[in-house]
Protein backbone atom coordinates (compact mmCIF):
# COMPACT_ATOMS: atom_id res chain seq x y z
CA UNK A 1 0.00 0.00 0.00
CA UNK A 2 1.05 3.64 -0.32
CA UNK A 3 1.86 5.73 2.36
CA UNK A 4 1.13 9.37 2.18
CA UNK A 5 1.42 11.49 5.02
CA UNK A 6 0.93 15.07 5.52
CA UNK A 7 1.66 18.29 7.91
CA UNK A 8 -0.95 20.50 8.38
CA UNK A 9 -0.27 23.73 10.33
CA UNK A 10 -2.37 27.12 10.68
CA UNK A 11 -0.30 30.08 9.40
CA UNK A 12 -1.29 32.01 12.87
CA UNK A 13 2.36 32.29 14.04
CA UNK A 14 5.51 30.98 14.17
CA UNK A 15 6.51 26.91 13.80
CA UNK A 16 7.74 25.81 17.67
CA UNK A 17 9.84 22.88 18.65
CA UNK A 18 6.20 20.77 18.52
CA UNK A 19 5.54 21.44 15.45
CA UNK A 20 9.25 20.79 13.95
CA UNK A 21 9.04 17.28 15.75
CA UNK A 22 5.56 16.89 13.91
CA UNK A 23 6.79 17.60 10.51
CA UNK A 24 10.50 15.68 10.71
CA UNK A 25 8.46 12.70 12.52
CA UNK A 26 6.03 12.58 9.39
CA UNK A 27 8.94 13.24 6.55
CA UNK A 28 10.98 10.60 8.60
CA UNK A 29 7.97 7.67 8.38
CA UNK A 30 7.19 8.82 4.58
CA UNK A 31 10.89 8.93 3.66
CA UNK A 32 11.01 5.08 5.24
CA UNK A 33 7.73 3.55 3.88
CA UNK A 34 8.63 5.01 0.14
CA UNK A 35 5.72 7.24 0.56
CA UNK A 36 4.68 11.04 0.02
CA UNK A 37 4.91 13.72 2.67
CA UNK A 38 2.78 16.49 1.81
CA UNK A 39 2.30 20.09 3.13
CA UNK A 40 -1.12 21.51 3.63
CA UNK A 41 -1.70 24.73 4.61
CA UNK A 42 -4.96 24.74 6.96
CA UNK A 43 -6.09 28.26 6.38
CA UNK A 44 -9.76 27.91 6.85
CA UNK A 45 -9.89 31.02 9.74
CA UNK A 46 -8.65 33.64 7.44
CA UNK A 47 -9.48 36.30 10.44
CA UNK A 48 -6.29 34.86 11.94
CA UNK A 49 -4.15 33.51 9.27
CA UNK A 50 -1.49 35.64 7.70
CA UNK A 51 0.61 35.04 4.62
CA UNK A 52 3.33 36.38 6.50
CA UNK A 53 3.62 33.41 8.43
CA UNK A 54 2.95 30.73 5.85
CA UNK A 55 6.41 32.46 4.07
CA UNK A 56 8.05 31.50 7.18
CA UNK A 57 6.56 28.11 7.52
CA UNK A 58 8.01 26.92 4.27
CA UNK A 59 11.43 28.77 4.58
CA UNK A 60 11.46 27.13 8.60
CA UNK A 61 10.17 23.73 6.66
CA UNK A 62 13.09 23.90 4.01
CA UNK A 63 15.37 24.91 6.30
CA UNK A 64 14.91 21.66 8.39
CA UNK A 65 15.59 20.00 5.00
CA UNK A 66 11.95 18.67 4.21
CA UNK A 67 10.54 19.21 1.09
CA UNK A 68 7.06 18.43 -0.35
CA UNK A 69 5.39 18.60 -3.52
CA UNK A 70 4.05 21.99 -4.79
CA UNK A 71 1.72 23.24 -4.90
CA UNK A 72 0.67 23.24 -1.58
CA UNK A 73 -3.15 22.44 -0.77
CA UNK A 74 -4.59 25.88 1.18
CA UNK A 75 -8.28 25.24 2.90
CA UNK A 76 -9.28 28.58 1.84
CA UNK A 77 -9.29 27.62 -1.97
CA UNK A 78 -12.02 24.62 -0.41
CA UNK A 79 -14.36 26.24 0.98
CA UNK A 80 -17.46 25.13 -1.92
CA UNK A 81 -15.97 21.25 -0.97
CA UNK A 82 -16.65 21.69 2.47
CA UNK A 83 -20.25 23.25 1.70
CA UNK A 84 -20.76 20.25 -0.51
CA UNK A 85 -20.33 17.65 2.09
CA UNK A 86 -22.69 19.94 4.95
CA UNK A 87 -25.31 19.89 2.03
CA UNK A 88 -25.38 16.50 2.34
CA UNK A 89 -25.23 15.96 5.76
CA UNK A 90 -28.09 18.31 5.94
CA UNK A 91 -30.23 16.42 3.39
CA UNK A 92 -29.64 13.42 5.59
CA UNK A 93 -30.79 15.62 8.32
CA UNK A 94 -27.95 15.09 10.51
CA UNK A 95 -27.33 18.99 11.35
CA UNK A 96 -29.12 21.40 12.58
CA UNK A 97 -29.13 25.09 13.11
CA UNK A 98 -27.66 26.84 16.50
CA UNK A 99 -27.78 30.30 18.09
CA UNK A 100 -26.31 29.32 21.26
CA UNK A 101 -23.34 31.95 22.27
CA UNK A 102 -20.38 30.64 24.17
CA UNK A 103 -22.28 32.24 27.68
CA UNK A 104 -25.55 30.35 26.62
CA UNK A 105 -23.77 27.35 26.52
CA UNK A 106 -22.02 27.55 29.92
CA UNK A 107 -24.88 28.70 31.04
CA UNK A 108 -27.53 25.65 30.01
CA UNK A 109 -24.45 23.15 30.64
CA UNK A 110 -23.55 24.62 34.06
CA UNK A 111 -27.07 24.46 35.46
CA UNK A 112 -28.11 22.65 38.41
CA UNK A 113 -29.89 19.82 36.86
CA UNK A 114 -27.11 18.91 34.67
CA UNK A 115 -24.52 17.99 37.14
CA UNK A 116 -21.15 19.39 36.30
CA UNK A 117 -20.83 20.08 32.88
CA UNK A 118 -18.75 17.88 30.85
CA UNK A 119 -15.81 18.64 28.23
CA UNK A 120 -15.23 17.12 25.28
CA UNK A 121 -12.66 17.59 22.17
CA UNK A 122 -14.43 20.71 21.55
CA UNK A 123 -14.71 22.29 25.45
CA UNK A 124 -18.01 22.00 27.19
CA UNK A 125 -20.03 19.08 25.57
CA UNK A 126 -23.19 21.00 23.71
CA UNK A 127 -26.55 20.78 25.91
CA UNK A 128 -28.61 20.17 23.00
CA UNK A 129 -30.31 23.81 23.85
CA UNK A 130 -30.82 24.07 20.04
CA UNK A 131 -31.69 20.54 18.69
CA UNK A 132 -34.84 19.94 16.97
CA UNK A 133 -37.18 17.05 18.09
CA UNK A 134 -37.25 16.25 14.29
CA UNK A 135 -34.63 17.09 11.56
CA UNK A 136 -35.26 20.75 10.32
CA UNK A 137 -36.34 20.53 6.51
CA UNK A 138 -36.03 22.97 3.05
CA UNK A 139 -32.67 24.59 2.69
CA UNK A 140 -29.39 24.52 4.33
CA UNK A 141 -29.24 28.20 5.55
CA UNK A 142 -25.95 30.16 4.69
CA UNK A 143 -25.04 32.13 7.23
CA UNK A 144 -25.60 29.85 10.43
CA UNK A 145 -23.56 27.28 12.81
CA UNK A 146 -24.61 23.97 11.89
CA UNK A 147 -24.52 21.49 14.51
CA UNK A 148 -23.96 17.52 13.94
CA UNK A 149 -26.91 15.66 15.73
CA UNK A 150 -24.52 13.34 17.05
CA UNK A 151 -26.99 10.43 18.44
CA UNK A 152 -28.64 10.36 15.35
CA UNK A 153 -25.37 10.38 13.47
CA UNK A 154 -24.11 7.41 15.57
CA UNK A 155 -27.31 5.48 14.90
CA UNK A 156 -27.29 5.97 10.88
CA UNK A 157 -23.39 5.81 10.02
CA UNK A 158 -21.96 2.46 8.73
CA UNK A 159 -20.34 0.03 11.16
CA UNK A 160 -18.05 -0.15 13.02
CA UNK A 161 -17.63 3.18 14.39
CA UNK A 162 -13.39 2.79 15.29
CA UNK A 163 -10.67 4.16 13.90
CA UNK A 164 -6.82 2.40 13.90
CA UNK A 165 -4.51 3.96 15.83
CA UNK A 166 -0.92 2.46 14.34
CA UNK A 167 -2.17 -1.74 14.76
CA UNK A 168 -4.45 -1.13 17.26
CA UNK A 169 -8.63 -0.26 16.72
CA UNK A 170 -9.94 2.03 18.79
CA UNK A 171 -13.77 2.05 19.54
CA UNK A 172 -15.69 5.15 19.30
CA UNK A 173 -17.49 4.79 22.33
CA UNK A 174 -20.48 7.16 23.49
CA UNK A 175 -20.28 10.15 21.71
CA UNK A 176 -23.32 11.79 21.85
CA UNK A 177 -22.58 11.94 25.37
CA UNK A 178 -18.68 12.63 25.68
CA UNK A 179 -18.35 14.35 22.82
CA UNK A 180 -21.62 15.51 21.94
CA UNK A 181 -23.22 17.90 18.84
CA UNK A 182 -19.82 19.04 17.23
CA UNK A 183 -20.31 22.33 15.17
CA UNK A 184 -19.25 21.44 11.52
CA UNK A 185 -20.37 24.89 10.03
CA UNK A 186 -18.67 28.30 11.71
CA UNK A 187 -21.13 31.24 11.03
CA UNK A 188 -17.96 33.25 10.23
CA UNK A 189 -15.82 30.55 7.92
CA UNK A 190 -18.62 28.33 6.68
CA UNK A 191 -17.24 25.23 8.04
CA UNK A 192 -15.10 23.63 10.72
CA UNK A 193 -11.79 22.08 11.67
CA UNK A 194 -13.56 18.64 11.62
CA UNK A 195 -14.69 19.18 8.30
CA UNK A 196 -12.16 20.58 6.02
CA UNK A 197 -9.50 17.99 7.53
CA UNK A 198 -11.39 14.76 6.68
CA UNK A 199 -12.44 16.38 3.56
CA UNK A 200 -8.83 17.45 2.74
CA UNK A 201 -7.09 14.18 4.01
CA UNK A 202 -9.83 11.96 1.82
CA UNK A 203 -9.09 14.22 -1.22
CA UNK A 204 -5.38 14.20 -0.79
CA UNK A 205 -5.29 10.32 -0.34
CA UNK A 206 -3.74 10.47 3.05
CA UNK A 207 -3.03 7.02 4.10
CA UNK A 208 -1.24 7.93 7.54
CA UNK A 209 -1.97 10.68 9.50
CA UNK A 210 0.53 12.12 11.89
CA UNK A 211 0.12 14.81 14.54
CA UNK A 212 -0.11 15.36 18.46
CA UNK A 213 -1.52 13.21 21.17
CA UNK A 214 -3.97 16.87 21.71
CA UNK A 215 -5.78 15.78 18.83
CA UNK A 216 -6.52 12.58 19.73
CA UNK A 217 -9.83 13.53 21.14
CA UNK A 218 -10.14 14.78 17.81
CA UNK A 219 -9.88 11.86 16.11
CA UNK A 220 -13.22 10.39 17.21
CA UNK A 221 -15.45 13.16 15.38
CA UNK A 222 -12.99 12.34 11.96
CA UNK A 223 -13.58 8.85 12.06
CA UNK A 224 -17.17 9.15 11.99
CA UNK A 225 -17.22 11.51 9.59
CA UNK A 226 -16.05 9.61 7.49
CA UNK A 227 -18.19 6.95 7.62
CA UNK A 228 -21.12 9.83 7.40
CA UNK A 229 -19.46 10.92 4.17
CA UNK A 230 -18.30 7.27 2.93
CA UNK A 231 -14.69 8.50 2.95
CA UNK A 232 -11.55 6.32 3.23
CA UNK A 233 -10.11 5.95 6.81
CA UNK A 234 -6.81 6.44 7.07
CA UNK A 235 -4.25 5.18 10.08
CA UNK A 236 -3.53 7.31 12.81
CA UNK A 237 -0.02 8.30 14.90
CA UNK A 238 -0.53 10.76 18.11
CA UNK A 239 2.80 11.00 18.95
CA UNK A 240 4.01 12.92 22.45
CA UNK A 241 3.88 16.39 22.85
CA UNK A 242 7.39 18.73 22.94
CA UNK A 243 6.74 20.34 26.61
CA UNK A 244 9.04 23.23 27.64
CA UNK A 245 11.33 22.93 31.33
CA UNK A 246 7.89 23.43 33.52
CA UNK A 247 5.93 20.54 31.57
CA UNK A 248 3.77 22.79 29.69
CA UNK A 249 2.75 21.98 26.10
CA UNK A 250 4.57 24.68 23.54
CA UNK A 251 2.11 27.05 22.07
CA UNK A 252 2.10 29.22 18.89
CA UNK A 253 3.26 32.19 21.36
CA UNK A 254 6.02 30.63 22.66
CA UNK A 255 8.05 32.88 20.47
CA UNK A 256 11.17 31.58 22.64
CA UNK A 257 10.85 28.37 21.02
CA UNK A 258 10.19 29.08 18.24
CA UNK A 259 12.38 28.16 15.02
CA UNK A 260 13.08 31.32 13.28
CA UNK A 261 14.31 31.93 17.38
CA UNK A 262 17.21 28.95 16.94
CA UNK A 263 18.01 29.79 13.55
CA UNK A 264 18.67 33.06 14.24
CA UNK A 265 20.60 32.19 17.34
CA UNK A 266 22.52 29.66 14.91
CA UNK A 267 21.11 26.64 16.08
CA UNK A 268 21.65 23.76 12.60
CA UNK A 269 18.88 21.52 11.68
CA UNK A 270 20.90 18.65 13.23
CA UNK A 271 20.18 20.70 17.02
CA UNK A 272 16.80 20.71 16.16
CA UNK A 273 16.85 17.30 15.51
CA UNK A 274 18.38 16.43 18.46
CA UNK A 275 16.48 18.97 21.08
CA UNK A 276 12.87 17.14 19.91
CA UNK A 277 14.52 13.85 20.81
CA UNK A 278 15.02 12.31 16.83
N1 LIG B 1 -3.98 22.67 11.57
C1 LIG B 1 -3.98 21.89 12.77
C2 LIG B 1 -3.07 22.50 13.80
O1 LIG B 1 -2.21 23.30 13.44
C3 LIG B 1 -3.52 20.47 12.57
C4 LIG B 1 -4.50 19.65 11.86
C5 LIG B 1 -4.22 18.18 11.84
O2 LIG B 1 -3.05 17.76 11.86
O3 LIG B 1 -5.16 17.45 11.79
O4 LIG B 1 -3.21 22.19 14.95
Amino acid sequence: MSFVTRFAPSPTGPLHLGHAFSALLAHDRARAAGGTFLLRIDDLDRARCRREWEAQIFDDLAWLGLAWPTPVLRQSARLPRYRAALETLWTRGLLYPCTCSRADIRAAASAPQEGAPLHGPDGVVYPGTCRPAMPPTGPMPAEAVLRLDMARACKVADKPLSYMEKDSRIELRDLPRTVGDVVLARRDIGASYHLSVVLDDADQGVTHVIRGQDLAPATQIHALLQRLLGLPAPTYEHHRLIRDAQGKRLAKRDDARAIATYRADGATPRDIRRMVGL
